[in-house]
């Protein structure tokens, strides 16, 4: 059955749950090794575009390439919640050195909060994914873009590369102009800021963003430390496959589809 959903952006349409043959894009190792397999996802579960949102889309066909971050995950939960229902288990190590026990955790995903894209950002998306902010420590305007999914595609890059500059590298991926910088020089002033102003212009992004928040706070069963994590989400994210699963929804008397 086709379900209906609508992105933090505006995008609306319907989906449908994962199926057997979407395991091929699952173990796909090509796929995998680009980072497409979320991309494969999207085209094969999203069924039909009610609302294109703030994008324009060429033949009427969601391009995932051009779709903001936010939407692109808010679309992976919802698919994910439709084929297995929304609730989510998943196991973590608790942080404190003296403890480290296994920490288990069950949410919903449709309970995380999702910010939706304000006036001011479809504006400035709309006209060419530019968004400006003030620099507080060297008082320059600086422009920077949301991220969309031809650059998701590209972050894994980023990561291994430059694991210890990543804000750095960052900076120099979504920072576009900056006032009275030439372009060769970017990465250069980008190197000299502040750590308040990096600081800042991280909150920036942040702040202008759409999309659903996957900080949790959880807490751990032996020494009832409180802990900040981010939400696990890989490839069995979407094959659970644990018994522990299969058993919850039995319990439930839900079956999937
Ligand atoms: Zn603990």
């Amino acid at each position: 059955m086709p379900h209906p959903v609508r992105c933090p952006s505006g995008l609306a349409g319907t989906i449908r749950g994962l199926k057997v043959r979407e395991e091929r894009i699952l173990a796909d190792r090509k796929l995998a090794k680009s980072n497409s397999i979320v991309d494969e996802l999207l085209r094969a579960c999203w069924e039909e575009t009610t609302d294109a949102g703030p994008y324009v889309f060429p033949d009427c066909k969601v391009d995932w390439d051009l779709v903001l971050q936010g939407d692109r995950f808010h679309s992976l939960l919802e698919i994910r919640a439709l084929t297995y229902g929304p609730e989510y288990a998943f196991a973590v190590t608790c942080r404190e050195d003296a403890c480290r026990a296994r920490i288990e955790w069950e949410l919903d995903l449709r309970q995380l909060p999702t910010r939706g894209l304000s006036d001011e950002s479809r504006a400035a998306f709309l006209s060419g994914n530019r968004f400006e902010t003030r620099l507080p420590d060297a008082g320059k305007r600086v422009w920077f873009r949301l991220l969309t999914g031809a650059d998701e595609r590209k972050l894994p890059a980023i990561r291994k590369n430059a694991a210890d500059r990543m804000l750095s590298a960052m900076l120099a991926f979504r920072v576009v102009e900056v006032e009275g910088v030439d372009e060769r020089e970017r990465r250069r002033f980008l190197e000299d800021v502040t750590m308040r102003d990096a600081d800042f212009l991280v909150d920036e992004f942040d702040r202008v963003d759409c999309g659903v928040d996957t900080t949790i706070e959880i807490e751990c069963q032996e020494c009832f430390a409180r802990q900040e994590v981010q939400l696990p989400f890989d490839q069995t994210f979407f094959m659970p496959g644990k018994g522990r699963t299969a058993r919850r929804r039995d319990r439930s008397g839900s079956s999937p589809g």
